[in-house]
């Protein structure tokens, strides 16, 4: 909680909420709420617009939402894990290529398979590099196959399907907005929990903005396409209210002209199937439960 308490006290002062780090490995959403906090706290008499928005504002900063996701992502073999550390949907690994320290360097990277079929092939002076083989390329050679790496369980011989995550969770999908169960393994919203706010980070992040209802403004920091987003993901603007929709796209404009990030709607600009949509979201739970001008910033 950070404001100047001088001139009141913090619940007193509209607020703006800003959290990162809910997905496991985008760690650099914690150091970019970090080097905010370090600028207000540095700012408060020194900048002026700093000493004004904390003399009459209070920013709720959580830099990292997950710890434990964090720590694991971070650990002595660092690797992606979406969310949180606990397996779920079940609670044994299941079969398929999981993903490992092969080779005990420390690092656990990606495998090359020497294939006349595959589709990549060594850059041509740095062959440690792979680039991608062109459709209609045919010799010399050689060509590759990809493959993270690993160990497969249960080879059948032919076919090395991805074995799902033992953490299986994706925060993001978990909100008490619109929140869908999925058919296990299928589309984007996979990772979704048992109920809305089931997992403890996510519940922790709702309370935590319900307790505070000065809060105005909303920021979830991840990590990963350099983009603004903002609501909706699961319907077209078509009745999204006029007032708002012109604040967010007066806040959008300035944004892009600070970050150089495209500001998208989620629904129009970030979808992962056109024929799908993403729910159970934070921003969307926060502009449409909470009345907040609720951000992703990505
Ligand atoms: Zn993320």
């Amino acid at each position: 909680t950070v404001t100047n308490t001088a001139t009141g006290p913090h619940h007193e002062k509209p607020a703006v909420w800003l959290d990162g780090n809910i997905h496991a490995s985008e760690v650099t959403a914690s150091v970019a709420l970090l080097h905010l906090l370090t600028h207000l706290c540095t700012g408060h008499g020194a900048d002026e617009r700093v000493t004004r928005a904390l003399d009459t504002r209070t920013f709720y900063v959580v830099p990292r939402v997950n710890p434990d996701g964090a720590e694991l992502a971070l650990s002595e073999v660092p690797f992606v894990v979406r969310s949180t550390t606990r397996a779920w949907p079940r609670p044994e690994q299941r079969e398929g290529l999981i993903g490992g320290d092969v080779d005990h360097d420390g690092r656990s990277l990606q495998m090359r398979i020497e294939d006349p079929n595959g589709t990549w092939k060594p850059h041509p002076s740095i062959p440690k590099l792979l680039v991608a083989r062109e459709p209609d390329e045919d010799g010399p050679g050689p060509y590759y196959r990809l493959l993270r790496e690993g160990h497969v369980e249960g080879y059948d011989g032919v076919n090395i399907p991805s074995a799902p995550p033992l953490a299986g969770i994706d925060s993001n999908r978990n909100f008490p907005y619109q929140w869908r169960r999925f058919p296990e393994g299928e589309g984007f919203g996979w990772g979704h929990g048992d109920y809305p706010t089931s997992e403890p980070e996510v519940r922790a992040v709702v309370q935590g903005v319900v307790d505070r209802p000065n809060i105005g403004i909303y920021f979830a920091h991840h990590t990963y396409s350099g983009v603004i987003l903002r609501p909706y993901s699961d319907r077209p603007d078509d009745a999204f209210p006029t007032v708002d929709k012109w604040t967010y796209d007066e806040l959008g404009r300035r944004a892009e002209a600070i970050t150089s990030y495209p500001y998208l709607v989620v629904y129009d600009g970030f979808r992962y199937d056109p024929k799908d949509v993403i729910t159970g979201v934070g921003d969307d739970w926060a502009y449409d439960h909470r009345g907040l001008f609720a951000w992703t910033t990505e």
